[in-house]
């Protein structure tokens, strides 16, 4: 699985992307004037949207619906993310683990 390889490159983006959040939000709490342009309270739910959009990218684990064949629901990589898998039923991650 080569994209499970790469996981680090969504690891680290994501981890970038809570850096920014989070320095938004302490200048937002502080009042810092280098932000009193931005319209803070926007800007944090869109940073949660893109982190939540980049987040989906993460290979985790292999497809529940395909095995690693390649699916239309892993977009034929084979892989998921834990929250695709999450929201997998509990019978195919169940079925998938007894054939691991
Ligand atoms: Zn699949």
């Amino acid at each position: 699985m080569t994209i499970f390889k790469r996981r680090g490159e969504i690891a680290d983006m994501l981890a970038k992307i809570e850096a920014i959040r989070n320095k938004i939000e302490i200048a937002d709490s502080l009042n810092d004037p280098l932000f009193k342009q931005c319209r803070t309270e926007g800007l944090l739910l869109d940073i949660s949207k893109v982190y939540r959009h980049i987040r989906i990218a993460l290979p985790e684990h292999v497809c529940p619906w395909c095995g690693g064949k390649g699916c239309s629901d892993c977009r034929t990589t084979g892989m998921v993310s834990p929250y695709v898998w999450g929201m997998a039923p509990e019978q195919l991650k169940k079925d998938l683990l007894k054939r691991a």
